[in-house]
């Protein structure tokens, strides 16, 4: 009670942190500690989502302390609803509460209206309680939060009737990744910079391609304007997300001119082969093996001459070199992305022929994509091969289909009681969650060094 009159106060992280991981918080223990870490030391612990109640908890205790003319005894009571500590509150606790009801009216009558600090109430609740006799100071009475309750262990409640490629991608290379991304909800921390940059340069094309479908439906300087101006609108609307402004300045830098070579890009392409762009952002759904499945496909381009369609992913991060090592990806299952859109426009009776991954990392780099084209029956893959564009047979991506249904099936009808670290330790290497992760396998040179 003391450091939730104090948060009401100073609204300050580390009171937060004591506050959640405190048993009446009515945070799970294990969560409270996930979402801790989640949250490092760049963030608050309410902004982890999976914190939500926590923090209408928190926002209660500081809105109720901020309301003109609020008392200490009205304090205690949203606390007191807050956290729901009168829910089956036994008689020690009562009689806490009770007692704590009792120094909140004193204080509120000592100060006969004039303005409070709640630290202050907080610090006498402190004092008497340590003053309180034996009998009355037991752990029972004296605080409300009793011991921790040991936690039944259950299985973890099915989080979606939906799957994601890129969330069965996540359980298919480490159990543990999925359960921390997909069940607790935790985020390493709020996002980097590279999230933000990849989340508006995706908006700005989404903009852009709803805008302008073709690469004829304008002269190249109106068609270069209007991307930049998208890029421009983008990275204004994730501006505060950026840490700094500098950070802010030179993504948004880095994003048009890696925006002028897409359009170069994009140009040359539509001049080869022309084709309009048919959908962006496309949503799609489809249901395999009486599995449900979901996605957005970013782009979608139609071939004038054929009517095939190219399936387009973005890629604003790291991706395979070359179409060698992509088609690998999607053989040992660390890739279902698309495959899926693959399978999804398919069933909606398009005929995909073409899937394309298109790099917009590098600035300084032109947009080179790695594409496969489908075919029947793929020839095995030159592992020296740096050649951007290659094959894929049907027959592997049916592999990746199956897959996919299987690992959505265990999902859906297994019980969640276990999740396996991946035993490959490079897998480890830039995941979110390796702090969290006690049981990540460690490389032959940290077990030495630990
Ligand atoms: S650190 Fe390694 S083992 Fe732990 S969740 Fe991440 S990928 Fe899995």
């Amino acid at each position: 009670m003391c450091v939730a009159f104090r948060y009401a106060a100073t609204a300050s992280e580390g009171d937060a942190r004591r506050l959640i991981a405190a048993p009446y918080s009515r945070v799970p223990r294990s969560e409270a500690r996930a979402a801790i870490v989640a949250a490092g030391s760049r963030s608050g612990v309410a902004d982890v989502p999976a914190a939500r109640d926590f923090a209408v908890a928190l926002k209660t205790l500081v809105s109720t302390y901020r309301t003109q003319g609020s008392t200490a005894r009205e304090l205690l009571r949203a606390t007191r609803l807050a956290f729901a500590l009168d829910d089956g509150a036994g008689e020690g606790e009562e009689a806490t509460l009770a007692w704590l009801d009792r120094t909140a009216s004193a204080s509120d009558a000592e100060r006969g209206g004039a303005a409070w600090d709640a630290s202050q109430v907080a610090t006498a609740f402190e004092r008497i309680a340590d003053e309180l006799p034996p009998s009355q100071a037991d752990a029972s009475s004296r605080l409300p939060l009793g011991p921790y309750a040991p936690e039944a262990p259950a299985p973890v409640q099915k989080p979606r009737s939906h799957y994601s490629a890129s969330s069965l991608g996540a359980y298919a290379a480490c159990e543990r990744k999925w359960y921390y991304r997909y069940v607790c909800g935790a985020v390493e921390d709020k996002g980097s910079s590279a999230s933000f940059y990849g989340s508006a340069f995706h908006w700005a094309l989404e903009q852009f391609h709803r805008e302008f479908q073709r690469a004829d439906a304008a002269p190249r300087e109106v068609l270069q304007n209007k991307l930049d101006g998208w890029i421009q609108t983008a990275f204004e609307r994730f501006r505060a997300r950026f840490e700094t402004a500098v950070e802010y300045e030179l993504q948004t830098r880095r994003a048009r001119r890696t925006g002028r070579r897409y359009l170069g890009w994009f140009l040359e392409r539509s001049r080869a082969h022309p084709f309009a762009v048919v959908a962006a952002e496309a949503e799609v759904e489809l249901e395999m093996g009486g599995q449900k499945f979901k996605g957005y496909i970013d782009r979608l381009d139609r071939d004038d001459a054929s009517g095939a369609v190219t399936v387009v992913d973005y890629k604003t991060g790291s991706i395979a070199e070359n179409a060698g090592e992509y088609r690998e990806r999607i053989a040992e299952f660390a890739d279902f992305q698309l495959p899926f859109y693959y399978w999804a426009r398919t069933a909606a009776g398009d005929r995909v022929t073409r899937l394309a991954l298109v790099p917009l990392k590098d600035a300084l780099r032109d947009v080179e994509p790695v594409e496969l084209e489908v075919v029947p029956v793929a020839v095995p893959a030159q592992r020296w091969s740096t050649a951007t564009t290659g094959t894929i047979g049907i027959d592997e991506l049916e592999r990746a289909r199956a897959k996919m249904i299987e690992l959505a099936r265990r999902l859906s009808d297994d019980p969640l009681d276990r999740f396996a670290v991946t035993d490959d330790p490079d897998a480890c290497t830039f995941c979110a969650y390796r702090r969290a992760c006690r049981n990540r396998p460690l490389r032959r040179e940290e077990r030495f060094s630990a």
